[in-house]
């Protein structure tokens, strides 16, 4: 079983890549997945010793090379001169840590606000500004570029992709979201179901009615801030009444395994991964993600498999099996709010053992308290 913890160059750098490394390797913890290319956060870091805090707007923690088309990627703006990975990359060497990269793709709202005619048009005619839609052919030259850059500039074992795909919804918390109608789960896909021309396009080469589809989301929507549908609507009851969107909706995954055709061309020297579905192994299709058509193009998935208990966390786990056979690794976020305890966390890993996954990652370095790591240390000791 291989073990590895996310974590922002800051938690690397502030307390020095050798500590970290020193700590880790009590953990258990043989692989660092660093953020290199992200969204916006604001975070709480209980143990660094520089900040208790870091804001960044949607940034590269790297300077990108010249090879990106209309869009590319923005350089932190803190980092100045500095190159964190360069950084990271030459100080973690030296210590048994393998470096991954996690790296966001189409959420990224300064290049959206930037862009607006390349953001997710939702089925009322708005831009979404907090997602790129990787229907169109600039947005599918930057995650190329990006990854091509990212391949190249370090000796990445691994090259993790969040968000290479449609990013429904209402935006995973935008800055003070106004959303005073409880749209649910059906109400929020629909919301951020993207109707762009590209997207439109290559839905009705398929022979779907586009208009029918766009009209069906629309009249929905205002049913459920109307009170007419409930916001609790079972989704797969409704989408079996409206077939024209559940086709629009899956003529996304054709493009998308296409585009991941070509990202995987990009990426020559490291394993590429793909962390399914933001948080909802079973909604994959909701984000244009058919995991068996995607498979030929990655060495693994990674499910996001946030569950409070063994159960509810190897579910998600288990159904990702089943929807391929690609290779299944786990993510888990062993902390507030989703794990109480340490004797939880343990029962979590040794059931994701118990399903076959072939490494863990835990979530993350930087936001998780002392005490926190502590139980990592204890959940993988059987396994080392
Ligand atoms: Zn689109």
């Amino acid at each position: 079983m291989e073990f590895a913890i996310w974590a922002y160059p800051w938690d690397l750098l502030d307390e020095g890549v050798e500590l970290v490394a020193e700590r880790l390797a009590e953990l258990g913890i043989g692989e660092v997945n660093l953020a290199t290319n992200y969204h916006t956060v604001q975070t709480f870091h209980p143990h660094n010793p520089e900040r208790s805090t870091f804001f960044a707007y949607p940034s590269a923690y790297f300077h990108p090379d010249d090879e990106y088309g209309r869009l590319r990627p923005v350089t932190n703006e803190t980092m100045g001169d500095a190159d964190w990975l360069d950084q990271i990359v030459e100080d973690i060497e030296d210590t048994h840590l393998d470096l991954n990269s996690w790296t966001i793709g189409c959420h990224n709202s300064r290049l959206g606000m930037a862009n607006r005619d390349l953001t997710i048009e939702n089925p009322y005619g708005d831009s979404l500004v907090f997602g790129l839609c990787p229907s169109k052919p600039e947005v599918q030259e930057y995650l190329t570029s990006l990854l091509a850059d990212l391949d190249q500039r370090a000796p990445f074992r691994r090259i993790e992709l969040e968000t290479f795909d449609y990013f429904y919804g209402t935006g995973f918390g935008w800055h003070h979201d106004k959303f005073h109608v409880e749209l649910g789960d059906l109400g929020e896909f629909l919301f951020g179901l993207c109707f762009c021309e590209d997207c439109r396009a290559a839905a009705a080469d398929s022979g779907i009615d586009v208009d029918r589809a766009r009209a069906d989301c629309v009249e929905t929507l205002d049913d459920i801030a109307s009170g007419g549908l409930p916001s609790d609507v079972d989704v797969a009851g409704w989408i079996v009444d409206h077939p024209e969107v559940l086709a629009f909706a899956k003529s996304k995954a054709e493009t998308l395994t296409a585009l991941f055709e070509d990202l995987r061309t990009a990426v020559n020297d490291a394993q590429m991964g793909y962390y399914i579905a933001n948080l909802g192994t079973e909604d994959s299709w909701k984000h244009g993600a058919d995991l068996r058509k995607l498979s030929p193009h990655v060495d693994y998935y990674t499910a996001l498999a946030y569950g409070s208990d063994r159960q509810e966390a190897t579910a998600d786990v288990r159904t990702a099996q089943s929807m391929t056979d690609t290779p299944i690794h786990a993510g888990i976020l062993p902390g507030y709010p989703i794990v109480e305890d340490g004797a939880t966390l343990s029962d979590i890993v040794d059931g994701f053992v118990e399903t076959g996954a072939e490494r863990i990652s835990f979530y993350n370095y930087g936001l998780l308290p002392d005490r926190n790591l502590d139980w990592i240390g204890d959940a993988t000791g059987p396994y080392r």
